[in-house]
């Protein structure tokens, strides 16, 4: 039985080298010709596999690599004219090359939600090394609804787990998710510290 793909930066064993002091660096879309690039001008957080529909995954992965950095450090540098909006009605604004389909990065403007003002990337795109290695794996669940097999979760969830010490939930990680509640319960008037 072949093991299934999860992306190629997990099966392959490839180890992030996070560096405590790493500033950043450019991500680049796939296109050969005229490539959209976006300077990332700080370290990233947060990073995860991402099981959801909605992210970009390079091709024959099910999950999506992805991390968030504060919106200011977010640039496009090269062919800007080459970025639309994938959906406006989702939170996240995700913009990707109209020629080859990468997300450059998908920015969060909604005051009224705890992601407000930040962007989330793909480091897979920069061939800098020392961004934020991933801490876990998130949507899990959703990658039934592109088509995993369901009869393969309990494998996908060991190999996440055991195998890349990635915990693995159903929506986000705990902390991102008190997050969103906390801004919830701010705007209600219920928080508590
Ligand atoms: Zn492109
Ligand atoms: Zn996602």
């Amino acid at each position: 039985m072949s093991k299934i793909s999860l992306h190629p930066r997990l099966d392959n064993g490839y180890r992030y080298e996070e560096d405590s002091n790493f500033s950043g660096g450019t991500l680049k879309c796939l296109c050969e010709n005229n490539p959209v690039e976006v300077a990332v001008e700080a370290q990233t957080m947060h990073n995860h596999a991402c099981g959801c529909s909605k992210c970009w995954k390079p091709e024959g992965a099910i999950f999506s690599l992805v991390a968030v950095v504060g919106s200011e450090n977010v640039k496009v540098l090269k062919n800007e004219d080459k970025l639309q909006i994938v959906d406006e009605s989702t939170l996240i604004q995700r913009h990707e090359c109209k020629d080859c389909g990468v997300h450059l990065f998908g920015r969060v403007e909604n005051k009224d939600h705890a992601f407000n003002g930040l962007d989330f990337v793909h480091t897979e795109l920069s061939d800098k090394k020392g961004w934020s290695a991933p801490k876990f794996a998130a949507f899990v669940s959703s990658i039934i609804e592109t088509g995993t097999p369901a009869s393969k979760m309990s494998e996908i969830r060991n190999t996440l787990h055991d195998d890349l010490g990635l915990p693995t939930y159903d929506v986000l990680s705990p902390e991102l998710m008190d997050l969103i509640s906390i801004q919830v319960a701010k705007l209600k008037g219920t928080y508590r510290d």
